[in-house]
């Protein structure tokens, strides 16, 4: 592990000082029974009723109809009051912004816990994560487990080699993967994948423009975010994409064994195809600072959107982003349909696209895409779960997978709004309860 520079210590003690603490990481903790509960395992099966699930450390031990579960005298039991137990979301491309203060970052990880996110992939490395990463788990922090993107290569880099280099040495630092961004040349981004691949390590992220779709399925990319390189390969930006460029995609998407992460909510802001008035009075900008709520206001003003619209259409020509929006919402249903796999992301840590909050959004906008809420929670549990951790052992309700639990007080395949005021979250085999979820709430809740 490389030695931390001074201030990077400083500043780690300050998250671990505003960062709630819930007890101590290490005591020999009994094992926790949480009963009274269905269970939707994302195992395959559907709701189970009358089932109890046993914890012990960070792993579920028991998954099953209560009677058939042994327990010991001193196990702790949760009553989940008729709940519905489901495993913690998994959000796949998130930005955990480390420029900020500490509170702030501590903001973001609370708001994640509490709305049931209890992994998130970063998707853009920054000095500080790789810390926080061990202390999330370590310190037993209110927050979820940290998959982090390695730095992005910026226009920092030039030759293959010192390309070649970086990636070994972020791999070597312990980043979980490499970030693919738009902007390499073809031979840029064919010697970051030559590179990923020598090394052993995921590379994912945007289809850069420089090269065309097929180039960077068969390159291996692994997992393609926002699908905006799919609607450029396809020249779906003036009008409807034809059923068959759809699922020919899908086709290809899946013969080459790569994931999507559509991030639609994101996306409908970028386009300005969201209605911006009530983005701009959304209640989840309750757990926004009000000077950075004014900054985002700003980024999206009358005047700044007409000006980037005009430079836009100026360098790339016009485009219809209703056809855009219309595009993604089929092109994700045709991955749906095509068995592709789809993996839930919100890009939340972006302008009004708020940690945690913004699950259920994006959720929506996946069903308003045709996807059932089925395909949509397993988006978000199970196959997030299987891409990150291969042996199964993420996203499901079973034993031996890390318990990572939501309980809530519908059943979601009926209703996702459910998701929106989880009843207690487990992270990593600790318990929290609906109160001391609406205290952490309440502590960060700034107007
Ligand atoms: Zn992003």
């Amino acid at each position: 592990m490389q030695k931390m520079p001074n201030i990077m210590r400083w500043t780690l003690a300050l998250w671990l000082s505003v960062i709630p603490l819930v007890g101590p990481a290490s005591h020999a903790a009994a094992d926790t029974l949480i009963e009274n509960v269905s269970v939707l395992p994302m195992t395959g099966f559907g709701l189970q009723t009358n089932w109890a699930v046993l914890v012990e450390g960070d792993r579920i031990i028991a998954a099953g109809p209560r009677s058939e579960i042994a327990v010991s005298a001193d196990v702790e039991r949760v009553d989940g009051d008729g709940g519905v137990l489901l495993p913690g979301l998994i959000d796949m491309h998130i930005h955990l912004h480390m420029d900020r203060p500490p509170a702030e970052i501590a903001r973001d990880l609370t708001l994640y816990a509490a709305f049931g996110v209890t992994t998130v992939r970063s998707m853009w490395g920054s000095d500080g994560q790789l810390e926080l990463r061990v202390a999330v788990v370590h310190e037993n922090q209110f927050a979820p487990s940290l998959v982090l993107a390695g730095p992005g290569f910026g226009k920092t880099f030039k030759s293959p080699d010192e390309l070649s280099a970086m990636v070994a040495q972020q791999t070597k630092a312990g980043w979980d993967l490499i970030k693919v961004h738009w902007k390499p040349t073809a031979g840029q981004f064919d010697a970051i994948m030559a590179a990923a691949k020598s090394e052993g390590i995921e590379a994912s992220g945007h289809v850069p423009y420089a090269v065309s779709l097929d180039h960077a399925l068969t390159s291996g990319l692994r997992t393609i975010e926002h699908m905006d390189g799919y609607i450029r390969d396809m020249g779906a930006e003036g009008g409807p994409a034809s059923d068959a460029a759809l699922q020919d995609a899908a086709a290809r998407t899946k013969a080459a064994g790569a994931a999507v992460v559509p991030t639609l909510f994101a996306w409908r802001l970028y386009l300005r195809e969201a209605d911006m008035d009530e983005v701009m009075a959304m209640p989840d900008l309750a757990y926004v600072a009000p000077a950075v709520a004014e900054g985002w206001k700003g980024r999206y003003s009358e005047s700044l959107m007409t000006w980037a619209k005009n430079w836009a259409f100026a360098l790339i020509g016009e485009r219809d982003v209703s056809a855009i929006a219309a595009n993604r919402q089929r092109l994700l249903r045709a991955f749906a349909d095509g068995d592709v796999a789809v993996l839930f992301g919100t890009d939340a840590g972006q302008p009004y696209v708020i940690p945690g909050v913004a699950a259920v959004r994006e959720m929506l906008e996946m069903q308003d895409a045709g996807l059932t809420n089925r395909q949509i929670i397993a988006s978000a549990t199970a196959a997030a779960g299987r891409h990150l951790d291969p042996s199964g052992n993420l996203g499901v309700i079973a034993p031996g997978a890390r318990a990572d639990l939501i309980l809530v007080a519908k059943n979601p395949l009926d209703e996702l709004q459910t998701l929106s005021a989880p009843l207690g979250v487990m992270l990593r085999g600790q318990w929290h309860d609906s109160t001391e979820i609406a205290r952490l709430l309440s502590a960060i809740t700034v107007r």
